[in-house]
């Protein structure tokens, strides 16, 4: 399994707990030892969650039973089933899952790297945090660089939070805040677009349709769209163009942009059945989140169970998802769906809120072991 993130663990513990050793050893390769859950990032820049307890070393999240190697691959051969890493390994393996998510490709878009802050990693995060609690008053934007992006909700999350936070501060009538959205409505999804351009209208964010970033002017505090409209600023918050890993461009196994063509229900990569990829690193028109790739992980690891021990082979991957998603003064909403049955109406609650505050815990303590 190359790939140390919510996958890559996930999947790897999901197969220890399911298939016997003497069936099935397991590797994980990986580079990155922390394992930081990213969800967490909606909250740090506002001090709400310390940072502390939302990064654990994987070594306590990896079951016993599977070898951890902190390495990072380089190409990928899949016609030699060979895997080559930096340390300078050469691995070889019957089944090779890629779960190696996406990187951020700031300088993909003119002039991101210098204006925007971004709470997509904890470092940026942190960051974040020093120029909100710095913030006097004036105009924020909030918005995305391109598509896709991980966890398609955050940015509705951050914006309806820092409402929240400045309103607690009393200062939300020195704030005007903007959100800048690519198609129609404040969501791909039509129910989730209407319950939140409602809640935006009640919280006063306004909201600025078919709005596609095409460069950002640092000297203007200017936001430039492909469409001809600009957006100017004071504090800019604009999530950070991504991309797939460039290993798997360079092995052949993606395109440009690095995100790996895989069959949606079976999740093997193109003609080959000894290769899959979850997670972030696929190019599915989906939503890029944990929970697609704990349900994806769920469904692959009992697939090999069954490969391995001669039954049946289960249906394949169905789309769903479950995710909570923040609305700000202590209400949030929980998306369900599949890929044959879209959310039905939703609205918002303190419980949805609960179960996204101690998803923490809940991810910590069993999801990624492997154990939920
Ligand atoms: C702010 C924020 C909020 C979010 N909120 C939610 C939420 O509420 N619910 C939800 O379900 N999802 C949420 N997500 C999305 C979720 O965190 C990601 O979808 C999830 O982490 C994807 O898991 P992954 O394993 O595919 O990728 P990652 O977790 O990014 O892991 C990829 C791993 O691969 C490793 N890797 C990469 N290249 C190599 C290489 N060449 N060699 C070795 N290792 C390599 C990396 O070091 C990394 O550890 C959020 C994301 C963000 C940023």
């Amino acid at each position: 399994m190359i790939g140390d993130g919510a996958a890559g663990i996930m999947i790897a513990n999901k197969s220890r707990l399911k298939i016997p050793a003497d069936r099935l050893e397991v590797t994980v390769i990986g580079k990155s030892p922390n394992h930081y859950f990213k969800p967490d990032g909606i909250h740090i820049p506002f001090g709400f969650k310390d940072y502390r307890n939302s990064v654990k070393p994987n070594r306590f999240l990896i079951n016993r039973g599977i070898t951890y190697l902190v390495d990072e691959v380089t190409s990928v051969d899949i016609e030699e089933r060979k895997v080559l890493t930096r340390g300078g390994r050469t691995l070889g393996y019957d089944y090779l899952i890629i779960a190696t998510g996406d990187r951020y490709t700031p300088e993909d878009v003119p002039g991101y790297e210098s204006e925007a802050k971004h709470f997509y990693d904890l470092e940026h995060a942190l960051e974040l945090r020093k120029h909100i609690s710095g913030f006097r008053g004036g105009k924020i934007v909030i918005g995305r660089a391109s598509e896709p992006i991980q966890c398609p909700p955050a940015p509705l999350e951050i914006s309806l939070l820092l409402d929240q936070y400045f309103r607690s501060m009393g200062m939300r009538d020195k704030v005007e805040m903007h959100y800048l959205y690519p198609i129609d409505g404040t969501f791909s999804i039509p129910v989730v677009s209407r319950l939140f351009s409602g809640v935006f209208e009640e919280r006063g964010i306004t909201n600025h349709t078919y709005f596609n970033v095409e460069r950002i002017d640092a000297e203007s505090h200017k936001v430039i769209s492909y469409e001809g409209e600009t957006q100017d600023y004071d504090l800019l918050i604009m999530l950070p163009p991504h991309r797939g890993q460039k290993f798997l461009t360079d092995s052949g196994l993606a395109d440009e942009y690095g995100y790996v063509d895989v069959d949606r229900k079976m999740l093997n990569y193109k003609g080959h059945d000894d290769v899959f990829v979850i997670g972030d690193a696929t190019n599915l028109p989906i939503t890029k989140a944990g929970s697609v790739a704990h349900f994806e992980a769920d469904y692959l690891s009992s697939r090999l169970a069954s490969e391995l021990s001669g039954s049946p082979l289960p249906e394949g991957y169905d789309g769903t998802i479950l995710c909570f998603v923040e609305a700000g003064m202590e209400k949030a909403v929980t998306l369900y769906y599949t890929h044959q049955s879209p959310p039905r109406a939703l609205f918002t609650s303190k419980l949805d809120h609960l179960l996204k505050w101690t998803s923490t815990d809940t991810y910590f303590a069993s999801m990624v072991r492997g154990l939920v």
